[in-house]
């Protein structure tokens, strides 16, 4: 008989063995001293509820007391919200860490990038992201920022506003985007530090290879940013602004000056694109770092079709991109380049914003939370611990994420019968818990 529905049971016997999913959840630790729950059930159990897509953490309060999770993530007892938070606020990073990676190079391995190779390379994108923001509450590591409000009367008032903002890298390209590490602003930092932080990080974690090509914002379009990148081998694309004057003022001086390098139509998702394209190398990347850089423009018309007062209309926008890069014309002509540009993580299903929109990434209690276990200072007083839950919090969410879509788009073969989203995989595993007990002995 053909199999109908995923089971939790296929799905953990596929993260144990391909990813040793129990061997790392063994390996987390907090900062509570002998407790009733420990970790590796913490771990899971939040694992589980961004498997299942739960959309609270009340909600894996009522699958632990009513389902069989709290058996399937070995906890003696169902618990709730509160132990949880108190967990994770102190909960230890590096193995959360060492786990995303592990699980990253194992997907390499695998060959679950391949399919997503531009000629031969293997492509990341950085960029930043915004993880939750308060009027009210706010703790050690916000950042703060004035912003303008209106009152009920209409009235404007201005309020500041406590936010957490991180820089994340992530594979893209292939179907399977994890991302590969995350790095968080500290309080009065720019981006580009957080970004630096995060690229020098990132070959003692994976090694210097591990992808091939960077794409990058505007914002980075800094020498030191381009020089950490050619010193540690990476190629670069990276989007081209007005806030980088010099570089951007002489490439459009110059292709104002002369015909298109290549022109072409392009149809995708029912939108005709109209493209031209200019390509140039050599060209100073600023007064201070003249480097030659080379730049491509891109010049589009889109072309689409709307309903006017019950009549099909066409009407057409324009749009410009520049990119500057360092790959070679000879292996990546401008369209490949173009191509590159336009792959921006963000917009798409399966980046920063799917997981905030549909991974249930609402925890903004616990940047605040004030509930967190003491340890002894160097003066012998007790203090908290530091407040790691969001970090904790969002780790367990990538290694989910990379897992989760790995197996509904590389693994199941019922999700390719059955053209399942992996919504709907979640439900059916999340299903599972209600009504089967996990095996006596713990799969492994
Ligand atoms: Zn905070």
């Amino acid at each position: 008989m053909k199999e109908r529905a995923h089971s939790l049971a296929s799905f953990s016997t596929w993260a144990n063995k391909g990813f040793d999913l129990r061997v790392h959840a063994g390996g987390m630790s907090d900062a509570r001293t002998d407790p009733d729950i420990a970790p590796s059930s913490v771990f899971l159990a939040l694992f589980h509820s961004f498997v299942f897509r739960l959309p609270s953490l009340q909600q894996l309060d009522s699958e632990l007391s009513h389902s069989y999770l709290q058996q399937w993530i070995g906890a003696e007892r169902a618990f709730r919200d509160d132990t949880l938070r108190y967990s994770l606020c102190g909960f230890d990073l590096d193995p959360l860490e060492a786990m995303l990676v592990d699980v990253n190079r194992r997907l390499k391995r695998g060959k679950a990038f391949d399919e997503g190779r531009v000629q031969g390379r293997l492509v990341a994108a950085m960029d930043g992201i915004e993880v939750l923001s308060s009027f009210s509450r706010r703790c050690d590591s916000c950042l703060e920022r004035r912003v303008i409000l209106k009152d009920q009367a209409g009235r404007k008032i201005e309020q500041t506003q406590y936010y957490h903002r991180a820089v994340g890298c992530q594979m893209i390209h292939g179907p399977v985007k994890p991302f590969l590490a995350m790095e968080w602003l500290q309080p009065g930092e720019g981006e580009d530090t957080a970004a630096l932080r995060l690229l020098n990080r990132l070959p003692a974690m994976y090694g210097s290879r591990f992808f091939d090509i960077l794409l990058l914002d505007a914002l980075y379009a800094q020498t030191p940013v381009l020089q950490l990148v050619q010193k540690i081998g990476w190629d670069a694309v990276i989007s081209l602004k007005q806030n980088s004057r010099d570089l951007y003022q002489s490439a459009v001086r110059l292709f104002t000056s002369r015909p298109p390098d290549l022109a072409f139509t392009e149809q995708r998702d029912h939108k005709t694109y109209q493209v031209q394209l200019w390509d140039t190398e050599g060209l100073p990347f600023t007064i201070d770092n003249p480097e030659p850089v080379r730049v491509v423009r891109s010049e589009e018309v889109l072309d689409r079709n709307r309903y006017r007062e019950g009549e099909l209309t066409s009407y057409s926008t324009d749009h410009e991109w520049l990119w500057f890069t360092t790959l070679s014309k000879q292996i990546f002509p401008a369209p490949v380049i173009r191509q590159l540009g336009h792959s921006r993580w963000k917009n798409e299903n399966n980046g920063w914003m799917d997981l905030t929109k549909h991974w249930a990434f609402k925890h903004g209690f616990l940047h605040a939370c004030r509930h967190r276990p003491k340890q002894t200072n160097a003066s012998g007083e007790p203090e908290l611990v530091p407040n790691h839950g969001l970090a904790a919090v969002t780790l367990i969410l990538l290694i989910a994420f990379a897992l989760s879509s790995a197996f509904v788009l590389r693994h199941s073969k019922l999700a390719r019968r059955d053209q399942l989203p992996a919504i709907a995989v979640a439900a059916q595993l999340r299903a599972w818990t209600a009504k089967t007990p996990p095996p006596i002995r713990a799969p492994d």
